[in-house]
Parts: C-alpha cells; sequence; structure tokens
C-alpha cells in the first residue's frame, strides 16, 4: 500500500502500488526526508506539461536536498497511467512523479513518490455563492482534480448552508479518492448521475468537463475555484452526435488497426484480443499496433480502414482529428459492429 503523508486524508480504496511508494502534497521537506531515508542514488523527475516551465527548478531542489542523481524525464506524460520505467532511465532506483496521485490497481515500475500538488486555494463560501447566484441546480455531483480535492468537503458544507446538495461518492478501484476526476474514468460521477440534476467540476480547463459530458448525460458546470468563474454546461447532444456519426462513417470498414499500448496503466491488451475476435466473428480483419506513446505519423501509409484505441480513450475522443483515419475507442467499435447501440452513448470507461 502506498503510504499516506497528509496529502490524502479522504482515501477510501488502498492502493496495489508497491510498499515503497508514498504520497505527498507538495514538493517540500517532506519529500525530501523521504527520499533520503530511502538511500536512494539516482532518481527520476516526472512533471506534467504545465509545470515543465518550473521541472529544472524543481530537479536542482531535489538534487541538493536529497543528493541523489536527479534526470528529467523528457517526454510528455499525462497520467499516472504512464510512469517512468527503468529502460528510460537507466540506473534510476525510484521515480518522483508530479500533479498525479497513483492509480491504485497500476502497479508502479520503480518505487515512486507521487506529489499530487494539491492547492488548498478557494474560497468555499465565496464559491458557493456563485453556484446559487447562477441558479445551478440544488442536486449536484461534485468533481474535482486532484489538486483541488480537498477543498470539496468544506465546499459541500458551503453548498448544504444555501440549501444546495453536493454528491460526492468513492470511484472503482482506478480511482483513489472520492469526488477525484480521471480524464479516463468518472465512476465518481456515474455513480451518483441518477440522483443528481447536474454535475459541478472544481477546477481548470475543459479535459475533465469534457470527459464528464461524455460519462454521465447529465449538464456539466465547470468551476474555477481560484478565479471564482463558472463555465456553462458543455453541449453533451454535439459532442455525442459528432461521435456517433463518426462511428456510422466506420460501419463498411473491413481492415481495422487495433491500437495497443506498452505504458503500465494503459495496456489493455487483452480487450484488444477480445476486439479482435469480435472484429473476426464479424468478418473483419483486425490486427494489434503496439506503441507507447502515439503519434499520428505513426499511422501514415498504413493499408487499414480504421482504428480502435484501447490505451488511453481521450486519444481518440479529444485527438481524432490528427489521424489520417477514424479512431474510435472500443464501445465505439462495437457500436460500429452493430453489438451495441448507438443510443444510449457509452463513454470508454478504463477500470
Ligand atoms: S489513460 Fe489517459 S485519461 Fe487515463 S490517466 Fe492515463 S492519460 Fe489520463
Amino acid at each position: 500500500m502506498a503510504a499516506q503523508n497528509g496529502a490524502s486524508p479522504h482515501a477510501t480504496i488502498a492502493p496495489l502500488a508497491p510498499a515503497a511508494d508514498q504520497v505527498f502534497a507538495t514538493v517540500g521537506e517532506p519529500l525530501f526526508r523521504a527520499v533520503r531515508a530511502g538511500g536512494y542514488r539516482k532518481i527520476v523527475l516526472q512533471v506534467p506539461a504545465g509545470l515543465v516551465r518550473n521541472a529544472h527548478d524543481l530537479a536542482a531542489r531535489l538534487r541538493n536536498e536529497t543528493g541523489a542523481v536527479t534526470l528529467v524525464l523528457a517526454r510528455a506524460c499525462f497520467g499516472a497511467c504512464d510512469l517512468p520505467s527503468p529502460d528510460e532511465a537507466p540506473g534510476a532506483e525510484a521515480a518522483v512523479v508530479l500533479g498525479h496521485a497513483p492509480i491504485p490497481n497500476v502497479a508502479s515500475p520503480l518505487p515512486t513518490f507521487f506529489v499530487e500538488m494539491r492547492d488548498p486555494g478557494g474560497d468555499p463560501e465565496r464559491l458557493a455563492q456563485i453556484v446559487k447566484d447562477a441558479g445551478l441546480p440544488r442536486s449536484l455531483g461534485l468533481v474535482a482534480s486532484i489538486q483541488h480535492l480537498d477543498l470539496v468537503p468544506p465546499f459541500v458544507a458551503a453548498l448544504s448552508r444555501h440549501g444546495i446538495a453536493g454528491v460526492t461518492a468513492p470511484g472503482d478501484r482506478r480511482l483513489m479518492y472520492p469526488a477525484q476526476a480521471l480524464g479516463c474514468n468518472y465512476t465518481t460521477a456515474e455513480s451518483v448521475a441518477s440522483q443528481v440534476d447536474a454535475f459541478l467540476f472544481l477546477g481548470t480547463g475543459r479535459f475533465h468537463p469534457l470527459g464528464l459530458a461524455f460519462a454521465v448525460d447529465r449538464p456539466v458546470y465547470a468551476l474555477d475555484p481560484l478565479r471564482g468563474e463558472l463555465e456553462p454546461p458543455i453541449d453533451r447532444g454535439s459532442i455525442v452526435r459528432r461521435r456517433q456519426l463518426l462511428v456510422a462513417s466506420c460501419r463498411d470498414a473491413r481492415r481495422w488497426g487495433l491500437l495497443v499500448s506498452n505504458f503500465v496503466g494503459q495496456d489493455r491488451t487483452a480487450m484488444a484480443r477480445a476486439l479482435q475476435a469480435k472484429a473476426a466473428a464479424h468478418g473483419r480483419e483486425a490486427e494489434l499496433l503496439v506503441f507507447g506513446r502515439l503519434d499520428p505519423n505513426d499511422l501514415l501509409g498504413r493499408d487499414l480502414d480504421a482504428y480502435v484505441c484501447t490505451a488511453c480513450p481521450r486519444i481518440a475522443l479529444d485527438d481524432s482529428e490528427l489521424y489520417p483515419k477514424p479512431v474510435l475507442t472500443a464501445p465505439e467499435f462495437l457500436m460500429a459492429l452493430g453489438e451495441l447501440p448507438l443510443e444510449p452513448y457509452r463513454f470508454d470507461t478504463y477500470h
């Protein structure tokens, strides 16, 4: 079980990560002390795109405070699904991963220090007033990015004082905390969708509101906790219709590529094999293609009609237009084969 270091008071699910993994709220002395205590001589630092600017200052701090040789992993990373491997950082004895919580059912390739970069900012009372003044429904499912999860309990209390029910729930084995949002898994929302009139995402950017809109058939609002800006709901009908049109355009595709990732938390080879069997049962050909980080250029020049991405579902949903041929999610592929109806639309929840 990953050890908790004060950052994770709401954890309810026992992670399967190695015992050496530890979780921290921010970069600071508790992290440095733990790395020193491990006696690691060489570590690899992984930072998400939003923190790249600070990566080298952070690496210098780690180096100075721990005495460990510190390598910065340069490739883009998107989640705790693509943790640094020993092959990528030869000789590294541990990893420090910023901006992500562990995914409980993904085992880390190296002893890993997760630094969730929690941000305690945001005034719950002011935010609840904003929600009330905007006339949002009185029953709201709440989901937050990892950085803002600590705001959820006081925000629920503040909403309640305004007569608004803020509903939260734990997710499945891929989510560490109740109310946590992961781009491939919104089970914290799906499990309460029938009890609420809308969802409210606490965080920034469109990535999670968009994913939530695919996953739950409810209006999805987004509230930036630091700026206090409330975004109107995403037009779910239009984004779902676009996907359904793409699915319909693939109904006659004969030759499929089934994309399989070798990242530790994106490898759904078993699912790809099952889809390959389905394709054969419907008289289609389907080839498994293995990759780490998918590059649209890798799909150029292939004699294939369409693809199914069994890795991160957001590759198909968010980046579809970058690829030379249609890229569907697994449920969309089953829709294209006629095994599932187009309605209700099914999000490719990664369990
Ligand atoms: S699979 Fe995709 S959405 Fe899920 S954690 Fe990884 S990068 Fe994020």
